[in-house]
């Protein structure tokens, strides 16, 4: 049977990796719709070649003009056309590539349509992660993100036994050789050059960050039910081991491979196949080196904050995500240096973190309190 497979986010690097694969498997997928934040003419163009019957441009409140040869497909406008989309698409799953907790409410309204969700959109499940796990019963919630791909892919040969401990493995991001006062005053072109990835701006300043990594965290305890102190960050430069598990003989299993995203995004839609990607296979004799380092939580406060706030519980994950987002895209606008996202994000959580997370309402007050925390500190930078 060919899965139907709606795409939130696909003018983005992950959704654009999606139709790649997609592509390759015209006998396994097929699109049954699409959206974009802004970019109506990438949009369009996909539309074009994919033939949904539905579509959406959620960062435009007005219709705009639909080009003539795309009659066949029904356009939304606004912010709640990613739920609608999310809601009404034909098809088996939905694949959550948009970025930030803007996806949040879509995946819940996924799941009330009884949709699967492909989850590349992490921020949706630091921010809702109790409440999106109690509507996503086993195999209703497929991890997209490159190291919980790895590790729901380490458990497939586990069998009954639980893990002992998860190996998440990060890249370590442009700084990670670099002395804390440096990372400090790091400019906007310094922070997006990721040495092993090419993603979309804001994951790849969460990388330099460290606060992917911090995402990831309490991703991977929501994702595999671990307590904090099961999850052990390792820094690993080459990007080819995507993390790992450790059982209680003490065996390890990794998943290695090049440095890719169709591998985890076509894994999640094929599951438990596995099928060609397109894409270049690892050459282990021309890595030759594997290198592994703990993280430096001197430079990288972002670690230590993710683990006290999801010891915390409530919604310090949701301010800490939403403070994050701030702080990121405010960086990314020239408003303050890199030093000063850790240090928003902290004060975010120092006034906000004891905020209740039991429904969509606290998770938006706690949200919405986060961001007017980060954007005043912001304008105090400006002023
Ligand atoms: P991009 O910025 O490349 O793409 C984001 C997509 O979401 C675009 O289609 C964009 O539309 C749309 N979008 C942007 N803002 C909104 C909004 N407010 N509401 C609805 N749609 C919006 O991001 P990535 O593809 O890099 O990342 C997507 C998600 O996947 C993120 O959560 C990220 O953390 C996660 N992820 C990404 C990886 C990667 O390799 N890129 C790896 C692992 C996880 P438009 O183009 O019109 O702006
Ligand atoms: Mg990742």
């Amino acid at each position: 049977m060919r899965r139907g497979i709606a795409i939130l986010g696909s003018t983005g690097s992950i959704g654009k990796q999606a139709i790649e694969v997609i592509q390759l498997h015209p006998d396994r997928f097929f699109v049954t719709a699409l959206t974009a934040h802004k970019n109506a003419a990438l949009l369009f163009e996909q539309v074009r070649a994919l033939r949904p019957r539905l579509a959406a441009l959620t960062g435009n409140d007005q219709p705009v003009d639909i080009p003539a040869d795309l009659s066949f497909c029904e356009f939304r406008f606004g912010p709640h056309a990613l739920e609608e989309v999310a809601q009404e698409a034909e098809g088996q799953d939905v694949l959550a590539a948009v970025v930030g907790v803007a996806g949040l409410k879509a995946v819940m309204a996924a799941r009330t349509a009884g949709k699967r969700v492909l989850l590349a959109n992490k921020e949706t499940l630091v921010a809702g992660g109790e409440m999106v796990m109690n509507a996503c019963p086993p195999g209703t919630l497929l991890p997209v993100d490159s190291e919980h791909s790895a590790i729901f892919q380490c458990l497939q040969g586990a069998g009954p036994n639980k893990y002992e401990q998860i190996l998440l493995t990060a890249s370590g991001g442009p700084f990670r050789t670099w002395d804390k006062e440096r990372i400090r005053t790091a400019t906007v072109e310094q922070a997006l050059g990721h040495p092993t990835w090419n993603m979309g701006a804001k994951i790849t300043i969460d990388s330099a960050s460290m606060f992917n990594k911090a995402l990831e965290i309490i991703e991977a305890k929501w994702l595999f039910n671990a307590r904090p102190e099961q999850i052990q960050v390792v820094v690993h430069p080459q990007s080819i081991v995507h993390s790992a598990v450790k059982f209680a003989d003490g065996a390890v299993i990794a998943q290695l491979g090049a440095p890719d995203m169709k591998v985890p995004i076509l894994y999640a839609m094929s599951y438990p196949d596995r099928l060609p990607t397109g894409g270049r296979e690892l050459d282990l004799f021309q890595v030759g080196t594997l290198t592994f380092e703990r993280p430096d939580p001197e430079k990288f406060p972002a670690i230590r904050m993710a683990y006290d706030a999801l010891r915390q519980g409530g919604a310090a994950c949701c301010v800490l995500n939403a403070a994050n987002e701030e702080a990121c895209y405010a960086f990314l606008a020239g408003k303050i240096p890199f030093g000063r996202i850790p240090e928003i994000v902290a004060a975010a959580l120092e006034r906000h973190a004891s905020l209740p997370a039991r429904s969509l309402d606290d998770i938006d007050r706690a949200d919405a309190l986060a961001r007017e925390t980060a954007k005043n500190m912001i304008k105090q930078e400006n002023s």
